[in-house]
Order: C-alpha cells, then structure tokens, then sequence
C-alpha cells in the first residue's frame, strides 16, 4: 500500500539541498581550476592571498555568465572579494553568489526554485484578443 503525498516541505528541501549542492559543485570546480591557472593575486588591486586568506579570492566571470567556462580560464578573473563586489556594483548586477538583492527573499522559496515559473509564460495563451462575444 502507498500513501500518496503531496509535495511537501520534505520534499522541497530536498529538491532545494540538491540544488544547492549542484550549484556547490560547479562552483567549486571551475573556482579549482581557476586557481591552478592563475597566480593567487587580485587582478585588480594586485594584493596576493594564500592559505586561509586564499578563501577570499574569488573567480569572476568577465562577461558575467557563471555557464561560460571555458577549460582555458578565457572568461575567468580572479578577484578579491572586496574588488569582486565592487566590479558588480559598477554594473549594477546583483551579487556573485551571496548576493544583496537576494538577501530580502531568501526568507520565501522564491522563483529560484519555482519549477514552473517558466510553464505559466510557456502556456500562457498567446492571442488575446478574438473571442469577443
Ligand atoms: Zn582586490
Ligand atoms: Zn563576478
């Protein structure tokens, strides 16, 4: 006998876990990698980090596209977590991970993890209009 159960908080946690584990992971290889490619300086303010200060330098993505990796670090720049904020506050983005922005809504499971954010535009009928009766 099953028991039918509607997704529950459980089962959004988990979805919500391994979410954040995938996103974890990726960030943690190309940051690896990153840091094999380059010397453990800022690019910007040129200070040098190693040991456990190395854990402030950061990867910045030059076209500010965290899916642009490529093997050779060509969209790579490694950044120190204070020049890291500041690049971002001149383009006006929202953070590189922990960002500000995001901060206010980290409370509600927000469109982040809404899976179907994306099926209401999807299925949204496309003409209006007609159908006047
Ligand atoms: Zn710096
Ligand atoms: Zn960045």
């Amino acid at each position: 006998m099953k028991k039918r159960k509607t997704p529950t908080e459980q089962e959004r946690e988990r979805i919500r876990d391994e979410l954040r584990r995938d996103v974890a992971l990726r960030q943690r290889g190309y940051r690896e990698r990153a840091l094999q490619l380059f010397p453990h300086l800022c690019a910007s303010c040129g200070r040098a980090f190693s040991g456990a200060r190395l854990k402030e330098l950061t990867v910045h993505h030059k076209d500010h596209d965290h899916a642009n990796n490529p093997p050779d670090g060509s969209n790579w720049e490694l950044l120190c977590i204070y020049c890291h904020d500041h690049e971002h506050e001149k383009q006006g983005m929202a953070g590189y991970g922990n960002g500000s922005a995001a901060d206010n809504a980290r409370s509600e499971p927000s469109a982040l993890f809404n899976p179907f954010a994306a099926l209401d535009v999807r299925t949204a009928p496309e003409s209006k209009e007609g159908k006047t009766n």
